[in-house]
């Protein structure tokens, strides 16, 4: 079985990866003694690298990562890159979500997608990139206690009317972006 470092040190992101690759993957946790990196590229894509890249330097290992962003059609695609820190530095996931709700009070048109790019990267620089998303409308009120970040707000096109938050673990991973970029992930890995 491929065996990839995780980079990501997220427990709710660690979880679903090992949800949607085991069996495929053996997943080795992140080394706790890795610095945090700093994610300031301008890209998911470009963060994805620098999170591998730095786990591939420290352990000399294969690494795996993977870089969400919500884009909200009438916020320009705002919060994207910037997520996790919507609503500032060291900001709870509801921090974000109150913030998001307060951006979008008045607005009409609440259409938004997740986007995941997920990353492998090996020692030699070689990588494997795939990208999955998934389109929504943003509710007005929050929904649900599952899941995490911006799940309680997000009502997938592909569902039932439901939030994320709502719905079980293996629901969600069926038709979540994070679901999406890691089966690509595999098909582009060339497992089964
Ligand atoms: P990350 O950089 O990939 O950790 O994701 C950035 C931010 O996007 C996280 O801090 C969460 O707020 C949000 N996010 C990522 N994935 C999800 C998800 O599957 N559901 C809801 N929010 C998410």
């Amino acid at each position: 079985m491929l065996r990839l470092v995780c980079a990501s040190a997220n427990p709710d992101k660690v979880a679903e990866v090992r949800a949607i690759l085991g069996g495929v993957v053996d997943l080795l946790p992140r080394p706790p003694d890795v610095p945090a990196v700093v994610e300031d590229a301008a890209t998911l894509e470009g963060n994805a690298r620098l999170k591998a890249a730095a786990i591939v330097a420290a352990t000399g290992q294969p690494a795996v990562a993977d870089d969400t962003g919500l884009e909200v059609g009438a916020l320009d695609g705002a919060p994207g890159v910037f997520s996790a820190r919507y609503a500032g530095e060291g900001v709870t996931y509801a921090d974000n979500r109150a913030r998001l709700l307060a951006e979008l009070v008045d607005a009409e048109d609440r259409r938004a997608r997740f986007r995941t790019v997920a990353l492998v990267r090996w020692p030699d620089g070689s990588e494997v990139v795939a990208e999955g998303a998934c389109d929504g409308t943003i509710t007005t009120v929050e929904r649900g206690a599952r899941g995490f970040g911006y799940d309680a707000v997000f009502v997938p096109d592909d569902g039932d009317g439901r939030t994320f938050a709502e719905m079980t673990d293996d629901e969600k991973h069926a038709l979540s972006h994070r679901g999406r970029a890691f089966r690509a992930l595999v098909t582009a890995l060339g497992r089964p």
